[in-house]
């Protein structure tokens, strides 16, 4: 099949927002498998990796959360993984690995400055 450019570029679209309800279907469907078995839910975050590296789509920020960056297992924070603030980061420690993930919160934090100061008297 033949598709004009503007028509593939619709039907990429089109595709890409259908990997995304997916992803989001995975994910749902990973939080209720973690109580059952782990380890249906690690698999289940790999297909939702490899769909979303199949239609070059970015994970949303908070899917990028619920695993690790390095071993690919889903994570239930207190559970397999532990969660603490330190200075302008959130720092996730990966129970199966031993690993860090750092997220940076300084936009956030930005954020409510600028909030702050256009009304003081809200916060
Ligand atoms: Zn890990």
């Amino acid at each position: 099949m033949k598709y004009s450019p503007k028509g593939y570029r619709e039907l990429k679209e089109k595709r890409r927002k259908q990997a995304l309800d997916s992803i989001r279907g995975i994910f749902l469907k990973a939080d209720e498998a973690f109580r059952a078995s782990p380890k249906i839910a690690d698999r289940l975050v790999r297909r939702a990796r490899k769909l979303a590296m199949k239609h070059k789509i970015r994970l949303p920020r908070v899917y990028k959360r619920r695993f690790c960056k390095n071993c690919y297992c889903f994570l239930v924070p207190s559970v397999n993984c532990r969660v603490r603030l330190s200075g302008q980061k959130v720092i996730y420690f990966c129970f199966g690995c031993r690993k860090y993930m750092r997220f940076p919160y300084v936009r956030e934090k930005r954020q409510r400055m600028l909030q702050r100061l256009e009304n003081p008297k809200t916060l």
